[in-house]
C-alpha cells in the first residue's frame, strides 16, 4: 500500500502516519524530517534547503523529488510506504506518478485532513517531538503520560521546531493554499482522494482513516 498524507502544516499528517506505521508496518517518509536531518548534518542538500525552510517557503522540487526517488528505492519500502509532506506541488505529484509508474506501482489513497486555518497556529505552537525516537506530542492535545518522559522510548529530551512560530506559520499556510491545495483536484480526478475531518480528535481522525484503509 502506498499512501499520501495530505493537509496544511499542523493538520496531523505526521501524527496519523506514525499511527499507521505502528499498525500496518508501512514506513513513514517525511520530507520535512529528512530535510531537517540534512540541515542539521550540514550536507549540501541541507545548506540549499535551509533558507526556504526557515522562512516558511517550499524547498525546490528538484531537491525533494531527488530525496524521495532515492528513499523509495530502498529495501524497507518494498512492501509500501506512507508519504508525509510530499508531494506539495503539482510538479512533485507528476514526478511521483512517473517514479511509481516506472516501478509498476500506483498510489493507493491520498488522505486529506481538512483543518481550518485558525486551528493551525494552536496546533503547531504546542507541538514538540522526542529527540530520541521522533514521537510527536502536543502541550494540550497529546501530552506525554509522565511529564518530561517520552511514552514510546522513555527519552527525556524533546525538540521544538524553530519554524513553528506564528509568523513562519502564516508563510507556510500561504504556500499550502497557493502551491499545495491545487493538488486536490489533480488527485480527485485520479479517484484516489479520501477526505477526513482533521478537526476531530486524534483518535477520531485515526478511526476515519482506518475506515478508508479497510474499504
Ligand atoms: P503535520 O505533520 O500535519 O504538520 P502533526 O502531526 O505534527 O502535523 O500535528 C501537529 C500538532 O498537533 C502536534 O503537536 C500533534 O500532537 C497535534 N495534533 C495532531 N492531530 C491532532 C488532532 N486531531 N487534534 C488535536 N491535536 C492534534
Ligand atoms: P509540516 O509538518 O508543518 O507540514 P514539514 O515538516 O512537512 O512541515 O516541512 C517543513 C518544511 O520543510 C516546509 O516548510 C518546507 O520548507 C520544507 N518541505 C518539506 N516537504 C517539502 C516538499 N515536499 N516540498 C518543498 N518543501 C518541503
Ligand atoms: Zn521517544
Amino acid at each position: 500500500m502506498i499512501l499520501v498524507m495530505f493537509g496544511p502544516p499542523g493538520a496531523g499528517k505526521g501524527t496519523q502516519a506514525q499511527l499507521i506505521q505502528k499498525v500496518l508496518g508501512l514506513v513513514q517518509l517525511s520530507t520535512g524530517d529528512m530535510l531537517r536531518a540534512a540541515k542539521n548534518a550540514g550536507t549540501a542538500i541541507g545548506l540549499k534547503a535551509k533558507e526556504a525552510m526557515e522562512s516558511g517557503q517550499l524547498v525546490t522540487d528538484e531537491i525533494v523529488v531527488g530525496i524521495i526517488a532515492d528513499r523509495i528505492s530502498e529495501d524497507d519500502c518494498k512492501n509500501g510506504f506512507i508519504l508525509d509532506g510530499f508531494p506539495r506541488t503539482v510538479a512533485q505529484a507528476e514526478a511521483l506518478d512517473k517514479m511509481l509508474t516506472e516501478k509498476g506501482l500506483k498510489l493507493s489513497h491520498v488522505i486529506e485532513m481538512e483543518v481550518d486555518d485558525v486551528v493551525i497556529v494552536e496546533r503547531v505552537s504546542g507541538r514538540f517531538t522526542c529527540a530520541s525516537c521522533n514521537e510527536g506530542y502536543h502541550d494540550s492535545f497529546k501530552p506525554t503520560k509522565v511529564e518530561g518522559t517520552c511514552d514510546e522510548c522513555g527519552g527525556t529530551e524533546f525538540i521544538r521546531r524553530p519554524d513553528d512560530n506564528a509568523e513562519t506559520v502564516s508563510s507556510r499556510l500561504k504556500a499550502y493554499h497557493e502551491q499545495t491545495a491545487p493538488l486536490l483536484p489533480y488527485y480527485k480526478e485520479q479517484g484516489v482522494l479520501r477526505t477526513v475531518d482533521g478537526m476531530a480528535s486524534i483518535d477520531e481522525v485515526s478511526r476515519q482513516i482506518n475506515e478508508v484503509l479497510t474499504v
